[in-house]
């Protein structure tokens, strides 16, 4: 466990780190407490897990098939291995969550099925990539592409378009491909793009999404989501034999109902967006700051010198550093105020300017 920082150990005020670093929504807490209520059949078999069922179909405009799950790389892993046999491999960017962040987790539960990672720039994928790692070898000792996995958002804050994923799920089945998205941030596309939730999924090829919770407000949870159905055939023998079909699935399927109905689930990603969007304004203004990435979804990667990441730093302030020296992201959240952007850009110009 990281040590605490050095004001309060309960409450942290200025962090950037991540967005589950934030708590729990009031509308995923009330409807948790909501569902908190007598005796009700366990595993799934109950009253919540279908209106949550329903919301999410509602949602996506579709007779989806959907799962509970308890994190995102469960989500990532299950969804891959269900689509894979041992022999088979799936394409995914070099700064993928399922290749950089998930322990292997991808490759143990297909039972050694193989990521093959490709480059991209702003963390997208390259089609031509794509198609010559597809078409690079047919031979048996190549293990045969079977899926291709995109994250939206993707890991450096951007976001596909629509038909920037048209593109790639037209690509990927005519080489008979399944396409599976990570969708830890799938919120913040969405509201990033002002898009139906259908259009960047199915309708635009996806044939299996894993739909963040966590970091969009929720304790924790998250949904696979099949838009092919067949594709789902025996996946709840995954999830019991993985460790993760909750006894007590009310407590992970509620809050999605509060999540969903009303449409909280974009109100926060809008709001995290928003506070990513008026920090990337004001850090653009800060002399010797360089914005990494287009500011298209709740975070804010920067460059700037390692001695005033240093300062911001020992002045308690949270966020991650990545690609080389000096390179920080900072992540929004629904539970970021405009104060906490206003106070970071002031602390990182004041470290800038040498007067901390
Ligand atoms: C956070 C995240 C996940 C899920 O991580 P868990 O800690 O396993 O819940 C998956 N993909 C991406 C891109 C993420 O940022």
């Amino acid at each position: 466990m990281p040590a605490s920082d050095n004001t309060s150990a309960q409450i942290m005020f200025n962090q950037f780190a991540s967005d589950n670093y934030a708590g729990i929504c009031p509308e995923a807490m009330q409807a948790m407490q909501a569902a908190n209520t007598g005796f009700t059949p366990s595993y799934g078999d109950d009253f919540w897990t279908e209106r949550a069922c329903e919301q999410l179909r509602r949602i996506f405009e579709t007779d989806c098939q959907v799962f509970f799950v308890f994190n995102g790389t469960a989500a990532n892993s299950l969804a891959l291995a269900s689509l894979c046999r041992s022999y088979h491999s799936v394409i995914c960017h070099d700064l993928a969550h399922v290749e950089t962040d998930e322990c292997g987790a991808p490759e143990f539960f297909s039972n050694g099925t193989k990521l093959l990672h490709i480059q991209g720039p702003m963390g997208k994928f390259d089609l031509t990539e794509v198609e010559r790692t597809i078409t690079r070898r047919s031979d048996i000792h190549y293990p045969r592409p079977k899926v291709l996995s995109l994250t939206q958002a993707t890991e450096v804050g951007t976001v596909y378009t629509p038909g920037e994923i048209n593109a790639a799920s037209e690509l990927a089945h005519s080489y008979g491909l399944r396409v599976h998205m990570d969708g830890a941030r799938f919120a913040n596309a969405v509201a990033s793009l002002g898009v139906a939730p259908a259009d960047i999924s199915w309708r635009a090829g996806v044939d299996v999404l894993c739909l963040g919770g966590a970091k969009n407000g929720m304790a924790l949870g998250e949904v696979v989501v099949f838009f092919d159905k067949e594709l789902a055939h025996e996946f709840e023998y995954r999830c019991k034999q993985a460790g993760q079909l909750a006894s007590k699935m009310r407590f992970i399927s509620a809050p999605w109902i509060g999540m969903l109905e009303g449409d909280t689930w974009l109100k926060n990603a809008r709001h995290a967006n928003d506070c990513a969007a008026l920090l990337a304004a004001e850090l653009t203004a800060i002399e010797g700051v360089r914005i990494l990435y287009p500011r298209q979804a709740n975070s804010v990667f920067i460059e700037m010198p390692g001695e005033v990441a240093e300062k911001l730093r020992a002045a308690g302030w949270r966020f991650y550093s990545f690609i080389g020296s000096g390179g920080a992201r900072f992540m929004c959240s629904w539970q970021t105020s405009t104060k906490d952007v206003m106070q970071l850009a002031e602390a990182v110009k004041k470290a800038s300017s040498g007067t901390i």
